[in-house]
């Protein structure tokens, strides 16, 4: 069967290489919903070339326009253009839609990634912020259906092949790597200082602004913990983070028995993506550079994650032993400290610090019943980042 594809966030990173994939692939997958933000650009060119019946912009406003790129482009077929939420939920659902690869920015694709799970979508998570912040509505909406949620994530896709090899009961662990980002190495005192250019030049990957910035402080790795705990059912405490700058092991499980399973490969998304797509087939790939050599890739260094300097896997763990609303909670208020911090108004030190400080000022428990309850324990998040980093400004 040739699947239909929707991808939300068509024009990030992730996204263009899921289109690079679907190219490779013409007998498998076919585009019929695209999903992006404001680069009308790119999207032109994606509609141009993969033709999808329907197309979904952030704001209504970007309808005209794209619609008249279209036209100066001489696009002749037919495409509904549509945008925001609604837009979003509508091409995720839709009927000539087999399989949703989530893939926007932040909150953004949270509520048409969740419709999707329950419309009996197959669905592809390279956005981790919706298992963070509505993880076990998405799982349980899956679970109901009986249907799979594969993680895109490069973590996350090590960790489901590994787990490939034995049943959860004999899981002991899932051991996490980390790059450990651009200031591994750099002394504490000298965080104050570290400007938004130095934190946006990643050692291994290219990916875009708010996720580069997490992955220097380390919040990713955290939010990578959440995500692991409900995409594959296990405790928190059997989630372990090792530092492996070279970004070839991908993640690891290590069962009862004492054997330690790991994925390697390099680190390219389209990877993941792939097997995402084509699971539980694996598909040969026809580009040169996505095979490994481990006599080129060398010596390979594992090391233990520094939690004075990088309080946030900590902070992740807390969020997650408090449960209900919380992993939700530290995913706002660091997305709003990331923007700051990009734009001058908070040091890079003080992300993790905004984050404990808007967690502990929503202190009580709160459980998520529905999507409303994680939207508006978002909304208030966010709120209280702005007015703790207005404060600390002041
Ligand atoms: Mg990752």
């Amino acid at each position: 069967m040739n699947q239909g594809l929707c991808i939300l966030g068509s024009t990030g990173s992730v996204g263009q290489n899921c289109l690079r994939v679907v190219e490779s692939l013409p007998d498998r997958f076919h585009v019929v919903a695209l999903s992006a933000g404001k680069n009308l650009e790119a999207l032109a060119a994606q509609v141009m070339k993969h033709h999808p019946c329907i197309v979904v912009v952030s704001r209504p406003e970007f309808k005209a326009a794209l619609r008249a790129r279209l036209k100066r482009l001489g696009y002749k077929r037919w495409v509904k253009i549509t945008s925001g939420i609604e837009g979003q939920v509508e091409a995720a659902t839709h009927d000539a839609v087999d399989f949703v690869v989530s893939a926007s920015h932040g909150t953004t694709g949270l509520v048409a990634t969740y419709q999707a799970v329950c419309s009996g979508k197959h669905v592809g998570l390279a956005n981790k912020e919706t298992l963070v912040a509505a993880g076990e509505l998405v799982m349980r909406a899956a679970a109901k259906r009986g249907i799979p949620v594969l993680p895109i994530d490069s973590e996350h896709c090590a960790v489901h092949q590994c787990l490939r090899a034995g049943q959860v009961k004999e899981v002991k662990r899932i051991i996490l790597t980390a790059s450990g980002g651009p200031f591994l190495k750099t002394p504490r005192r000298l965080f104050d200082s570290i400007t938004p250019e130095q934190a946006l030049k990643h050692p291994v990957w290219r990916m875009g602004g708010r996720i580069t910035i997490d992955s220097a402080t380390l919040v990713n790795k955290g939010l990578e913990i959440i995500e692991a705990r409900w995409l594959f059912g296990v405790r928190p405490e059997q989630i372990d983070v090792v530092i492996h700058p070279e970004s070839i092991v991908h993640s690891m499980v290590e069962f009862i028995d004492g054997s330690v399973l790991a994925q390697l490969g390099v680190p390219d998304m389209r990877i993941p993506i792939q097997y995402a797509l084509t699971y539980p087939d694996r598909v040969a790939v026809s580009e040169k550079g996505l095979g490994l050599d481990l006599i080129t890739a060398g010596r390979l260094h594992f090391g233990k994650p520094d939690s004075r300097r990088f309080p946030s896997l900590d902070l992740a763990r807390e969020a997650l032993v408090r449960g209900g609303i919380m992993p939700c909670v530290l995913n706002a208020a660091d997305e709003v400290a990331v923007e700051a911090f990009l734009n001058n108004r908070l040091s890079f030190s003080a992300i993790p610090r905004l984050i404990e400080e808007v967690m502990r000022q929503m202190g009580a428990h709160q459980t998520i019943n529905s999507m409303d309850n994680v939207l508006e324990g978002d909304r208030e998040a966010r709120e209280r980042a702005a007015q703790v980093i207005s404060a600390m400004s002041a």
